[in-house]
């Protein structure tokens, strides 16, 4: 463990860097040489330029919520991004310019203030970073109404994997001119540059917000509502499975407790809210509950199930959304060998295949080959993608070929090769070389 001799915050105290060998999947690295913590993008090129010829990997690490392994590292060195936390409003455009290293529930503190928010909410906005949210395309709880980060990436400062410094992308809403390298680097996960700063688009905080809760004894019941509220351009279309109920039930910290039966959570934030949360409570049977005691419920489906057995793997499957109720009988009945419950973004259609099971490798492996089995079938069956919203890290990998074929494989290891000749940047994860 050591160092390098760069003028950049550094830590290589083997009790410290411990804290980098796990992220929320789960699955586990090796301790790295040293953890560096550069302040600006200068200082990101010089760690960069300084690993290139030692050839040394170089494993970009955000705010570590990825489910799949993302930044995990393997020797080399970490670069944590935590202070790289520029920031400047531009608030009659609405605009950020956002240093990577903000935490989304900081930054959008931060944007209140000016009456804005930017409206990518993963189940993880405590911890999730910018730089995190645009290298997985992070989507979340409010994509059905406000998109995935993808649609909110204007612009971005990044260093390429040889340490140059590169700005990517136009101010003005509309632009022709740019070769849009920005938007390639969202979702790739690291392996392609290292985000220091995002120009971001941004919405107004909606005055009120009304959340009801739907209850329904079938999928198809289900599929059939979320077809049906979509058309009421709801901000929030959630759903949780009977497993996942009761693992949220049997909780002692959640004092609301629901049926065993599918459920629908559904959010409005617009000036009709009140008209629509009306409209289908006439139609469905559910109950209106304070938004936040409903949140409360929804954002525990994945914690609770992790108690079950000990440990999870999460399969963010996502499929046209007319397939839902399909797609989700489908897991159950391939994976009655394994206890698994289903919840997720119904709105996007997309399904959190959780797989439950003990801690050690030897269940993830077992996972990895069950979930390869269900999502290649899903893929062909059901026009199924690999990973709706949290990317492919490590723990995806041996299910990229049920999607992504093999041309397009080609292209991406020839694009990884031509901008990190010596393969330092976060090697092993998203493109398999
Ligand atoms: C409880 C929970 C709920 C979640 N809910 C959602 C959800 O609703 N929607 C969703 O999309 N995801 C969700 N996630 C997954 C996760 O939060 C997202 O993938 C998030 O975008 C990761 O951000 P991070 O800052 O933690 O990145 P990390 O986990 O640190 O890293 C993720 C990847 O990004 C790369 N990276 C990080 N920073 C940079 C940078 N500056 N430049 C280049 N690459 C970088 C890393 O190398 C790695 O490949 C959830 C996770 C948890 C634990």
């Amino acid at each position: 463990m050591a160092c390098p001799p760069l003028d950049v915050l550094c830590i290589d105290d083997e009790s410290l860097l411990r804290a980098y060998l796990t992220d929320a999947s789960p699955l586990r690295g090796n301790l790295p040489q040293a953890v560096l913590f550069p302040s600006d993008a200068a200082e990101v090129a010089k760690v960069i330029r300084w690993a290139n010829k030692e050839k040394v990997a170089v494993y970009p690490y955000g705010g570590g919520s990825s489910l799949v392994g993302s930044p995990l590292p393997f020797d080399g060195i970490v670069v944590d991004t935590s202070l790289l936390l520029d920031l400047e409003v531009f608030e009659k455009d609405k605009l950020v310019l956002a240093g990577a290293g903000w935490r989304l529930s900081e930054l959008n503190h931060v944007l209140r203030r000016y009456g804005l928010w930017f409206p990518v909410d993963p189940g993880s906005v405590e911890w999730a970073t910018v730089g995190g949210v645009v290298a997985t395309n992070a989507g979340g709880i409010r994509a059905v109404k406000y998109g995935l980060t993808s649609d909110h990436v204007r612009a971005l400062e990044f260093v390429t994997p040889v340490g140059e410094v590169v700005w990517s992308g136009a101010w003005a809403k509309k632009s022709s001119t740019w070769l849009r390298v920005h938007q390639l680097l969202v979702g790739s996960e690291g392996t392609l540059g290292i985000v220091t700063k995002a120009l971001l688009t941004l919405s107004r905080v909606p005055e009120r917000r009304e959340a009801v809760l739907l209850l329904f004894e079938e999928a198809e019941e289900m599929g059939e509502a979320v077809l049906d509220i979509l058309e009421l351009a709801p901000s929030a279309l959630e759903f949780m499975d009977p497993k996942t109920v009761r693992a949220v039930n049997s909780r002692t910290d959640m004092s609301l407790k629901m049926p065993e039966k599918y459920l629908l959570l559904v959010e409005f934030d617009d000036e009709r809210s009140s008209e629509k949360t009306k409209l289908i409570l006439d139609k469905y049977e559910g109950i209106k509950e304070d938004p936040e005691t409903l949140w409360k419920y929804r954002k525990l489906a994945g914690p609770s199930l992790t108690l079950v057995k000990g440990s999870r793997s999460d399969w963010d499957v996502a499929v046209p959304v007319s397939l839902l109720p399909e797609a989700i009988k489908f897991v159950y009945e391939n994976a009655r060998d394994w206890e698994v419950a289903v919840f997720g973004h119904a709105g996007d259609g997309n399904l959190h295949v959780n797989l439950l099971h003990p801690p050690g490798e030897e269940w993830v492996r077992k996972a990895i080959e069950k979930a390869k089995e269900i999502i290649c079938e899903m893929s062909k069956r059901y026009k199924a993608t690999v990973s709706g919203e949290h990317g492919i890290g490590l723990l995806k990998l041996a299910l990229l070929g049920c999607e992504v074929d093999e041309p397009a494989l080609e292209l991406w290891k020839a694009i990884k090769k031509a901008l990190d000749p010596n393969l330092i940047l976060n090697p092993g994860k998203k493109i398999p070389l």
